[in-house]
């Protein structure tokens, strides 16, 4: 079998080698056993179920949110000889039937079909009638409540296993932390499965986030020092920001173009098309730009305002350099990014748990921003995967940045912590640290704890920033599942006793002040 395996690479796909854990991948699927598969956005994941689909009996049903993927993902492999089809809500009702007909013909090897459409008793009893090889669930973090891709079809998708049960199934995605994959374990009725986790680590990305300071002529700086005549991709919150810093970078002299969701279809696909066909283009975009891009020489991706979340970056920066060569992540933030995304996310319509957890979210990417070491171990570190060394290719390994000896304010933040019982925020904290006396102290007693009103050299911004910096660390870990309540972790024993000494970014020292500061 994994001949057959290994001969379908070669003459359907014309690669040589399996990647990473593939081929581990692949053989489980032939075998018949079911797969959990986490694996980085670009790792190689359409293969692991594509080769099985076509070494086993039978079609392989493949079902994606992405509708506007699927036609690209039927299209590519159509050109490889693959018989693919899709089934979706774009389709009439003839061309329905003539898909239905292949089919019951057995004149498919693959079908990538949509997760409400699959829920459909009429979908479900046209499968029931034909040899089915796999179901492949791409995207499989979308079972998750706590993520912000959640999708209510996707919940449904348990039913497989029910109705199907000697079918084998894969799971797919590159979001997961060990949380949210035992909620897709759990969820999709996947508990036998085998896990397979790749690492997330991208070597060739150079990481690097700067304070910005007149944030346009920084990036400007950049793309002509270091990218001039590259591709790649510069990220922007907002659709009229995406459209003015394309038109500067223009006036430049650079080879920029706008994407956002605002725009006319067929100019989006223009500039796709642009982008994927031409050499050198810079795309400037909000995030609607970058779902399934598959250009594999983008050597930058820069980001003019701050990502909502460390997924976010880590998807978004994973665009650049997915050939392996050199690539730079670059970002330039400011604290009023972070402010502007807290206040657009206080006013969004959504549960209030929601709310708290999209903040922490954001509260783990300002943690990243500014971490003292190494900003790869951090990353990995978010995404629970250690990386034994620092990188030595990123800004805080090349240029480490000052820092200040925070000894004894880690020590204070972590016994208030430790003293509250482990069941507070951070904002509880700090009004217990400067002494804030608020309702819930009053009710709580906390201004009787030895911690209360033993901070005041901070302000509450900078005491946000040395929790955010201890979270980044791990030494305070996060209760998602809550109120985002602080927990110590074993890794902070030695700083909470005093045994070990603590450097934190020093430019916490400024951050009321730059936070005030114009920076455009
Ligand atoms: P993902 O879905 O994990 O983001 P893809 O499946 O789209 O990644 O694969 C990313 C790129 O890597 C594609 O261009 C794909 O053709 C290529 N690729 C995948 N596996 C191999 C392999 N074994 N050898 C060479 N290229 C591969
Ligand atoms: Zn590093």
């Amino acid at each position: 079998m994994q001949s057959d395996a290994h001969s379908v690479l070669q003459h359907v796909f014309g690669y040589h080698q399996f990647r990473g854990e593939q081929q581990a991948i692949i053989d489980t699927l032939v075998k018949g056993d079911d797969a959990l598969v986490l694996m980085p956005t670009g790792g190689g994941k359409s293969l692991c179920y594509q080769i099985p689909a076509l070494v086993r009996s039978g079609i392989g049903v493949v079902i994606s949110p992405l509708i506007a993927l699927m036609q690209d993902q039927v299209d590519a492999l159509k050109a490889l000889g693959v018989r693919a089809a899709f089934l979706n809500s774009t389709l009439d009702f003839e061309q329905v039937r003539r898909l239905e007909d292949d089919l019951l013909r057995g004149e498919l090897d693959m079908l990538y079909i949509a997760p409400e459409r699959l829920i459909q008793p009429r979908t479900l009893s046209l499968l029931k009638q034909v040899d089915i090889a796999l179901f492949a669930i791409d995207e499989a973090h979308c079972v998750s409540q706590w993520g912000h891709d959640f999708r209510n079809d996707y919940l449904q998708l348990s039913l497989l296993h029910r109705e199907f049960p000697t079918v084998p199934r894969i799971a797919l995605t590159a979001t997961a932390d060990q949380r949210t994959r035992t909620e897709i374990a759990e969820r999709l009725d996947l508990t036998q499965a085998r896990h397979f986790v790749s690492s997330f680590d991208r070597p060739n990305i150079q990481y690097r986030i700067e304070r910005k300071d007149g944030a346009r002529n920084q990036l400007l700086r950049f793309i002509r020092s270091e990218h001039d005549g590259d591709a790649g991709v510069v990220y922007c919150l907002s659709r009229n920001k995406v459209e003015t810093v394309a038109e500067w970078l223009c006036q430049q002299g650079i080879n920029a173009l706008p994407y956002h969701a605002g725009l006319a279809a067929n100019v989006r696909e223009k500039h796709q098309q642009r982008f994927l066909r031409e050499d050198g283009i810079v795309m400037v975009a909000t995030i609607a730009f970058g779902m399934g891009i598959d250009k594999p020489d983008v050597r930058f991706v820069a980001h003019l305002d701050l990502p909502k979340s460390v997924e976010s970056y880590y998807q978004e920066t994973g665009r650049a350099g997915r050939d392996g060569e050199p690539a730079t992540a670059w970002m330039a933030y400011g604290l009023e990014d972070a402010i502007k995304l807290k206040q657009m996310l206080a006013q969004s319509n959504g549960s209030d748990q929601h709310k708290r957890n999209e903040n922490q979210r954001l509260e783990a990417m300002l943690g990243l921003c500014e971490v003292t070491h190494c900003r790869r171990q951090a990353l990995l570190h978010y995404f629970d995967e250690t990386l034994e060394q620092p990188c030595g290719n990123c800004d805080t390994c090349l240029n480490p940045p000052e820092t200040f000896d925070a000894s004894v304010a880690a020590q204070k933040a972590l016994s208030c912590v430790y003293r509250t019982g482990q069941r507070y925020g951070a904002g509880h904290l700090i009004d217990v640290l400067i002494g804030n006396r608020s309702d819930k102290i009053a009710s709580a007693g906390h201004d009787h704890v030895s911690t209360w009103n033993i901070g005041g050299e901070f302000s509450a911004d900078q005491w946000k920033s040395i929790y955010r910096q201890l979270v980044a660390r791990g030494l305070l870990s996060v209760d998602m599942n809550g109120y985002g309540a602080l927990k110590l972790t074993d890794a902070c024993r030695p700083y909470l006793r005093g045994e070990q000494p603590l450097h934190l970014r020093k430019e916490i020292a400024k951050a009321r002040k730059a936070a005030t500061r114009k920076s455009h």
